[in-house]
């Protein structure tokens, strides 16, 4: 299955900024974060990008070919390549300036550096994106334009680089509003809300089950206190409203107080049958305990 990384990096690899100050600001953040130079043999030298992502190699050398009219397919003779590495710093200088400046190179600059060192994992499994950074340097200024969005970001070292990482749903999506990754952000507001429902939905139940316990329990240990009279007592040894109380109740296993004050004749609020039971449970209770009873205190 492909990862919700993967799906993010496909499209912001379909993005092709309008402007050629947006591309140069998408390709030297690529390039500056995530950029590889190797020697094929002597004066043979290649240029590319370390990811395991063929759209966002393609997107690279597209850029690279738009914008500088370098073809890295090819290989470079050490001459080009160091030609190759003065215009990138050129760009990259430049770029600093527009990225700096505009709202628009500011996002395409760090879209490429998502695309050349980001990660985004699954939300299913938790909300985590992070740009694994060269140096402190990288890091603090990919942080300071992210920073210009109102995005905050924090920073740990790992194996001798610098990460920078984003833990919340929320400052994820803003993140990825910035990229411009709009279907993603909207499969990751979608499985958010999902999820924000489902937690209702399981706290509500949660509640509900454990009222209807409650419920239950109640009225079990009601149900055996007054048998409990009856059997050692009989319930006629109780004064007459607690008597009638006894038997609707003995009647109504299930029902509610108020299905219960409902029942009796004149009918009684929720909380006088609620004082009578508890009165019947206490004459139950010193019945056990072999404890005096003045009925006269049970009214
Ligand atoms: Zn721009």
């Amino acid at each position: 299955m492909i990862s919700f990384s993967a799906k993010v990096k496909s499209e912001l690899a379909g993005i092709l900024g309008n402007h050629k100050h947006c591309r140069k600001a998408e390709i030297t953040g690529m390039f500056q974060y995530g950029g590889q130079l190797g020697r094929v043999e002597r004066d043979c030298y290649a240029v590319g990008f370390h990811t395991e992502n063929a759209e966002v190699l393609k997107k690279g050398f597209t850029l690279l070919r738009k914008t500088f009219n370098i073809d890295t397919d090819k290989n470079l003779s050490e001459q080009q390549l160091f030609a190759f590495l003065e215009q990138m710093d050129a760009a990259w200088a430049e770029s600093l300036e527009h990225v700096a400046n505009r709202s628009c190179c500011k996002r395409a600059f760090i879209r490429g550096v998502f695309l050349a060192v980001g990660s985004i994992s699954d939300p299913e499994k938790g909300y985590h994106l992070e740009f694994v950074c060269e140096d402190e340097e990288q890091a603090r200024f990919l942080r300071s334009m992210i920073a210009t969005f109102d995005i905050e970001t924090r920073v740990l070292e790992r194996k001798e680089h610098y990460v920078v990482y984003l833990k919340e749903g929320t400052s994820i999506v803003d993140l990825l509003n910035v990229m411009e990754a709009h279907v993603a952000l909207m499969e990751l507001e979608n499985l958010r809300i999902l999820k924000e429902m489902r937690n209702t939905v399981n706290r509500r139940v949660n509640c509900e089950t454990a009222n209807i316990n409650k419920t239950v329990n109640a009225a079990a240990k009601q149900v055996e206190d007054i048998l409990y009279i009856e059997e050692h007592k009989g319930l006629v040894s109780l004064p007459d409203t607690l008597y009638e109380m006894a038997r609707v109740r003995l009647d109504n296993p299930d029902a509610t107080l108020k299905e219960l004050g409902e029942i009796l004749v004149p009918p009684v609020g929720k909380s006088g049958v609620n004082h009578r039971l508890r009165k019947i449970s206490e004459y139950a209770d010193k019945l056990r305990d072999r404890e005096p009873v003045r009925l006269d205190e049970l009214d």
